[in-house]
This record gives structure tokens, sequence and C-alpha cells, in this order.
């Protein structure tokens, strides 16, 4: 089997979406916009050895591959359209590729988005997906919005991906909770679309709280005041931060992949109202202040969040 071969046997399928005139197999894809809206891109690589184990399955790294591309469009308040897929392989292994391309088809199918093309070649395993997406001009929700006096909310619960990833590297074998947690975040686009009216600002944690909520901060020149005591626990990191008092797991983990937002406070009732007709968890955390830095209440301990570098 060639790299052509590979390519048709494994990543071309049929486009679902019928604003999609040319997907994989030309020398690049085509797709109509419906007038009056962006596009909005993003993209994310995945490297084994420092986003995922040698021994994570074939199909929980495609799962990812794909959710963590989804946040980062959520987090604009956008919806998700299609996707290009450079894969970087070590070898033509089939299992490895059958389950890894009916895994990715399967969540694409999910997240009701198309793969419309791509890269293969040979090196260290190396996942990136460039996703695209669209939103009606002028209403994407940027980092950079936030006002002094808005609330800040997060999503879901925090901490519990770092938590897992802390207990395997420690030996210890985290239950299958847990281990979504980490390989099966998921991507809050309902909502995230859902705020493009109510949001000031908006970021996915995918880095740690502290450092993120930091970006919106410096983005929109303002500070903020959180307190650890309202910050949303599943119920494992609750244990550890009882056990501990550490709270570095929900402010500075990574791998979360929910959403961080402001919003004026006249926006508190609708934003309740959608979080329960989302069934979604979302919390208030905190508030924008006009400080330049961000104060943590209830915990002095030492916060470092990821850095690749
Ligand atoms: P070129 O050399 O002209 O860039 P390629 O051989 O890289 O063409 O790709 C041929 C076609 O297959 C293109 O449409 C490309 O987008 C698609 N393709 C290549 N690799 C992948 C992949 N991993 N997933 C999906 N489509 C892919
Ligand atoms: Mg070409």
């Amino acid at each position: 089997m060639n790299e052509f071969d590979l390519i048709q046997s494994y990543f071309n399928w049929e486009i679902t979406d019928p604003s999609i005139e040319l997907g994989v197999g030309d020398d690049a894809a085509l797709f109509n916009l419906n007038p009056g809206h962006q596009l909005v891109t993003s993209t994310d690589t995945l490297v084994e050895g420092i986003h995922f184990f040698k021994d994570t399955s074939p199909s929980d790294i495609a799962y990812k591959s794909l959710a963590v591309n989804l946040s980062d469009i959520a987090a604009m308040g956008a919806i998700a359209k299609c996707y290009t897929l450079s894969l970087t392989l070590p070898k033509l292994d089939k299992k490895w590729l059958e389950q890894f391309s009916s895994s990715l088809k399967e969540s694409s199918k999910l997240f009701h988005v198309n793969l419309i093309g791509g890269d293969t070649t040979k090196g260290p395993l190396n996942i990136t997906i460039t996703m695209m997406g669209s939103i009606e001009i002028d209403s994407s929700i940027k980092r950079s919005g936030a006002r002094e006096g808005d609330d800040i909310y997060v999503t879901g619960d925090l901490g519990s991906a770092a938590l897992c990833l802390k207990k395997i590297k420690e030996g210890d074998k985290p239950s299958q909770i847990e281990l979504n947690s980490l390989n099966k975040p998921i991507p809050r686009l309902e909502l995230g679309s859902a705020l493009r009216n109510l949001a000031s600002s908006c970021i996915d944690v995918s880095d740690g709280l502290e450092q993120d909520l930091s970006h919106i901060l410096r983005a929109s020149n303002v500070g903020a005041i959180i307190d650890t005591n309202k910050l949303p626990l599943g119920a494992s990191v609750n244990n550890y931060v009882k056990d501990t008092n550490d709270w570095s797991m929900p402010l500075c983990g990574g791998d979360d992949y929910e959403l961080c937002f402001t919003a004026g406070q006249s926006m508190r009732d609708k934003i309740s109202a959608l979080a329960e007709s989302l069934e979604t968890r979302v919390t208030r955390i905190g508030t924008i202040n006009s400080q330049k830095e961000l104060e943590v209440i209830g915990f002095s301990g030492v916060r470092s969040s990821y850095q690749h570098f």
C-alpha cells in the first residue's frame, strides 16, 4: 500500500455537507460560506510523548485531535464545518490506521464536521488538524472584550484531566471516569455558539485556567479576582484538594477544554437559563476589575501553568 492508497482507504469519506464542493482528492478543497459570514479557522497539533502517551489508543488519539480543535472554534462562538488532517506516521500500520480512521469518522459524524483534505508524511507520530468554521460577521467572541465589573464563568469542572495525568505519571491507575476526562474532552460547541450574544470574551481552557484567563485579561487590558472556593470540581479533584489543600490541579492543570468566559452582570439570568437548557454546568467564579493582574483568593501556593518552552 502506498501513500495514495492509504489516503483513499482510510481518509476519503463521503461528504455530508452540500456546501462542500470538493473534498479529498484534488490539489485543494472547495466549499461555500453563507453570505454575511466569516471563515473561522484554528489549528492544533498532538505529538506523541507530549500530548498523549505511547500506549494511548489510536481511537482516543483521533477523538482528542478533533475535540481540541473543535474547542477552539467553540470558544469563538462559531459553528464548526470542516477540517484538514496532516498525519505524520512512523510506519504504515494498518491496524492503527483502521482504528484511528474509524474513530475520526465516527467523531466527525458526532460533531457534524467533514474531513476535506490533508497531508500524509513519514516521521515521528504527529497529528495536526486545521478546523474551519463560520460565524456571522462581527459576532465572534474575542479574548479582548472583557470589561470591568463583568462576571467570570467556567463550564464543566476543572482539574480532572490534570489529576488523571498526575496519577498515570506517578504509577497509579486512574478510573475510567478519570481517563475519560483526559482522553475524551467535550468541546462546548452548542454553548459557545449560544454565548455569541451574551459573553463579552471567551477562551477555551487548554493550558490551565489561571494562564488562559490571564490571556483574556491581557487582551482586554483588565484584571480579575477569582475565588478558589467557587471553582467547579469533579469528585476526584474535590477529594484531592481536600486531602492536600493543593489547588494547582483546577487552577493550573491543562487539558480541561472547558470554556472560560466573561459577561456583563445583566446577563446572569440568561446565562443560567442557557446552562439549564443545555444541561451544562456553568459556574460563576469571579469578577473582572481594573487592576492589571489576576488575584486568586484561597490559594497562595505556587501557580505554574503548562508552557511548551
Ligand atoms: P499534493 O502532493 O498535491 O499536496 P497529496 O498527495 O498530499 O497531494 O494529497 C492528495 C489528496 O489527498 C489531497 O486532496 C489531500 O488534501 C488529500 N490528503 C492527503 N493526506 C490526507 C489525510 N491524511 N487526510 C485526508 N486527506 C488527505
Ligand atoms: Mg497537489
